[in-house]
């Protein structure tokens, strides 16, 4: 386990207005910076990104976005670069969520796609936060190749000098906007099974450095124990990071839990 935790909040395409996303990100850098083990990242929308900014320097708070393209600039109608996002202050990147991965999705990420957002993102000088997980899962423990082939592809090129950037988030797609959690144990076994792949990739001293976070469901009654038992360094956490007072109850309790 890394000896600093980690929660990311996905503000995904949300909160509506920029009142409210000011709102949101005063109340969770005050509580970030009364935390002691644990940085609190925000994601919001990039427009919501300088709102969610503040001058005054906040201990434990940190800027993200939800992608990046993996172009560096020029002519790409719509898209925002790595650079830009450097540029104004974020300091970590969602990258592969399941929400950009999947069919019909506006962004419509793929394996070779994610893996050119992760070098984009790493070369910026940013970390990038590698979503994996299955979309469902049966008797048979066919999600454990499937994560294994996304974690391969999504970072084949990524040189083992530069895996000190990728953080793994595993979020299982079925668990995530779901009522209820993968079960902690269930969480154990998988946060080891992609500490295993990332060290057969980069070998296990970078294994022993990377951060492995949680993500589906998560709020502020179990993310203590899915800490704990879970044996994760952290948790990405989606609709309760918009909910100001449940996101501060999580923050202290991640911060509390001892492995
Ligand atoms: C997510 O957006 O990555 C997520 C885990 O969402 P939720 O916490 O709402 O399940």
């Amino acid at each position: 386990m890394s000896n600093k935790k980690i929660v990311v909040g996905n503000w995904k395409m949300n909160p509506g207005t920029v009142d409210e996303a000011k709102r949101i990100a005063r109340k969770t850098r005050r509580a970030a910076s009364k935390l002691e083990h644990t940085d609190a990242v925000v994601c919001p929308p990039f427009p919501f990104i300088l709102a969610a900014a503040s001058r005054k320097k906040y201990l434990h708070y940190h800027l993200g976005a939800q992608s990046a393209s993996f172009e560096t600039g020029g002519a790409h109608t719509g898209e925002v670069s790595a650079n830009v996002l450097r540029d104004i202050g974020v300091e970590y990147v969602i990258v592969g969520h399941s929400e950009t991965r999947r069919e019909g999705a506006n962004i419509g990420d793929t394996d070779e796609t994610v893996s050119n957002r992760v070098i984009a993102v790493l070369e910026a000088g940013m970390k990038a936060i590698l979503c994996v997980g299955e979309k469902n899962r049966d008797e048979s423990g066919a999600h454990f190749d499937f994560v294994k082939d996304q974690m391969r592809k999504s970072l084949a090129d990524v040189p083992k000098l530069r895996s000190q950037d990728v953080i793994l988030a595993y979020e299982p797609v079925w668990a995530i906007g779901a009522k209820e959690s993968m079960k902690p144990e269930d969480i154990c076994e998988m946060a080891i099974f992609v500490k295993k792949i990332f060290s057969d990739i980069f070998g296990n001293d970078s294994a022993q450095k990377v951060q492995v976070l949680y993500g589906g469901s998560v709020n502020f009654h179990n993310a203590a124990d899915i800490m704990k038992i879970g044996q994760v360094d952290g948790l990405l956490v989606g609709r309760e990071s918009l909910n100001a007072v449940g996101f501060v109850e999580l923050l202290k309790a991640v911060d509390e839990v001892k492995y």
